[in-house]
């Protein structure tokens, strides 16, 4: 049967690296599915919720900006940042969180918005993996 390897990759680390059933991964253009055998892949990925089914279990993994590759029998996933659910610090998230929203909020010339609306999306995508 064919096998499908998924590899996660930052600028930092190897995040994960094993043999998966499925992987749904968050495009820039929507979530994808990607099962053994699929044709090869280039997408653009957005920060939002990855996940693989593995040994019968769902796993999250958040993502954030990036690539994913598939070719070969293999999911490359290359990302600003990512981190699987259960390692995710989620004081860290609720503080960075409360930063973004104070910067946006404050409506200060001198804030770049874009920024501060990012870095709010990347909280909120973390602490929707929390009990995953
Ligand atoms: P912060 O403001 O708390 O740094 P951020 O969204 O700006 O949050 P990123 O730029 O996405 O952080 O990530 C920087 C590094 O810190 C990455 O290695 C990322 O995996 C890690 N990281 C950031 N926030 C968390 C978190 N809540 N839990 C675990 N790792 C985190």
């Amino acid at each position: 049967m064919a096998s499908l390897r998924l590899d996660i990759v930052t600028p930092d680390r190897l995040v994960l690296s094993r043999e998966v059933d499925y992987v749904g991964a968050p495009g820039l253009e929507g979530e994808f599915g990607v099962l053994p055998g699929h044709v090869p892949l280039l997408a653009a990925l957005t920060t939002g919720r990855l996940f693989y089914k593995a040994d019968g279990r769902t796993n999250w993994v958040f993502v954030s900006g990036g690539f994913a590759e598939v070719a070969g029998g293999k999911v490359t996933i290359l990302a600003e940042s990512a981190e699987e659910a259960q390692s995710i610090d989620f004081e860290r998230a609720e503080k960075a969180r409360r930063r973004a929203k104070e910067r946006i909020d404050s409506r200060r010339a001198e804030i770049d918005l874009h920024r501060a609306l990012q870095s709010l999306a990347r909280a909120d995508v973390r602490l929707s993996l929390r009990g995953r």
